[in-house]
């Protein structure tokens, strides 16, 4: 019988990666980070579902 040791994939605590990135709802850039962060380029805002 073939007995291959069952590696584990290495987990690397990195980011998070709950949040989905979004979109700058004024110049469209992806904007990455918790709701409510502002556009890294224009200082806009996320473009979040419709309310
Ligand atoms: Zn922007």
């Amino acid at each position: 019988m073939d007995d291959s040791d069952p590696m584990p994939p290495p987990v690397e605590g990195g980011d998070p990666a709950c949040w989905l990135p979004s979109l700058c709802a004024n110049c469209g850039a992806m904007i990455e980070g918790p709701p409510g962060t502002a556009c890294w380029r224009c200082g806009g805002t996320r473009r979040e579902g419709d309310d």
